[in-house]
């Protein structure tokens, strides 16, 4: 069986359907596009699926304009899973010999170093070894440590602010695998998986800093048939757990505009939590007019950084103007690769543990 056998079903629910989702899919909104909405991706799949339409170039570069976000799947009464069905024809893809360019390139990144950047990421691990006493072994997951340490800085001095103190765990030097998912190389996401079991099995329990790590570990591993023994939780997770011991602060004098990011609220079901955190921390939060398991998405997930940069950027800069519409109002998010993506689209945003540690040291 391949693995879009596994979601024929999916394909003809979309292939039939009066496109109810028609409005819900952020990068065919942005490209103006009917071929790229979800049901004309998924009509595609379908089409290749019943071998009525055989995997040319442009169905290869259609599944992969999806960053995986789940926005149609909120609006869709057969609650059909997309993401995951799209992400299995580019396995095709990989087979055939038609994977787009940048899908391509952060395979054979991957193939050599072990993860999506290049660098070697048990050297910058080495260099986080904590000199006090830990509670919570700390994953920050390797986009945050080749692209933003000053992140996991701000997450240990909040940590410890909050009587929650974390340090990073030597098996941060594992990437989650996400990359491979998402790029279609699913035999060897599995055995990516299974070796991370392996390795994290002495390890009780992580606090993990990248919502797109923590989906991979807690919904994407065991759709592939592995299951960690460690308790997964996210860092916004467990500081809101400890929020009773946090310092008693005054807000800052701000007013917020939250990105609910795509792994962390529709993929992780994080809603509450990192608004309690921050209604903690800051005067005023403005919530855009879909949020929560409509909320958009900022557009980094699935490659389309890597596939469609260009777009990418268009569904971050709308995603931006729809949470802060106006000058003063600052967009916030518990997702590095959406913050990263926001001040691509040049907008200027915040980490929420950047925004929690100003107010912890006011
Ligand atoms: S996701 Fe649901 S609503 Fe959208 S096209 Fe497919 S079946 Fe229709
Ligand atoms: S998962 Fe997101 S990007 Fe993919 S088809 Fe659905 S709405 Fe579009």
């Amino acid at each position: 069986m391949s693995a879009m056998d596994r979601h024929e079903q999916a394909y003809t629910y979309c292939a039939f359907c009066p496109k109810l989702c028609r409005f819900s899919c952020p990068v065919s909104e942005a490209t103006h596009t009917e071929s790229l909405s979800t049901w004309g991706k998924m009509t595609a799949a379908h089409l290749v699926a019943t071998g009525k339409r055989e995997l040319d170039d442009s169905t290869a570069r259609a599944v992969h304009a999806c960053t995986g976000c789940g926005r149609c799947k909120s609006f869709c009464k057969h609650e059909n899973t997309v993401g995951p069905a799209l992400f299995a024809v580019r396995e095709q893809t990989v087979k055939s010999g038609n994977q787009p360019k940048g899908a391509a390139s952060t395979l054979s990144t991957f193939t050599q170093a072990q993860n999506p950047f290049g660098p070697e990421l048990a050297a910058l691990v080495a260099s986080w070894r904590s000199e006090t006493p830990v509670r919570y072994p700390l994953f920050p997951g390797c986009s945050s440590l080749v692209k933003a340490p000053q992140l996991i800085e701000d997450t240990i001095v909040v940590s410890k602010a909050f009587g929650a103190p974390m340090g990073v765990s030597r098996m941060a030097s594992r990437c989650c695998g996400y990359p491979l998912y998402a790029a279609g190389s699913h035999d060897a996401f599995r055995d990516h998986a299974r070796a991370n079991a392996a390795a994290l099995e002495s390890v009780p329990e992580l606090a993990v800093l990248d919502p797109g790590c923590a989906y991979t570990f807690k919904v994407v591993y065991p759709e592939f048939g592995v299951q960690l023994k460690t308790n997964v939780r996210t860092v916004v997770e467990v500081l809101e757990e400890n929020l009773s011991h946090a310092p008693q602060k005054p807000e800052l004098p701000e007013t917020v505009g939250y990105h609910d990011a795509c792994h962390l609220g529709r993929g992780l079901g994080q809603y509450d939590q990192p608004r309690k955190l921050l209604s903690r921390a800051v005067f005023a939060v403005h919530e855009a007019a879909s949020i929560r398991s409509e909320g958009g998405c900022s557009g980094g997930g699935g490659l389309l950084p890597r596939t469609m940069p260009e777009v990418a950027v268009e569904v971050a800069r709308r995603q931006a103007m729809e949470v802060a519409p106006e000058q003063d109002i600052k967009v916030v998010t518990a997702c590095p690769t959406s913050k990263r993506m926001f001040e691509r689209a040049g907008k200027k945003s915040y980490d929420l543990m950047a925004l929690l540690r100003r107010w912890v040291e006011s």
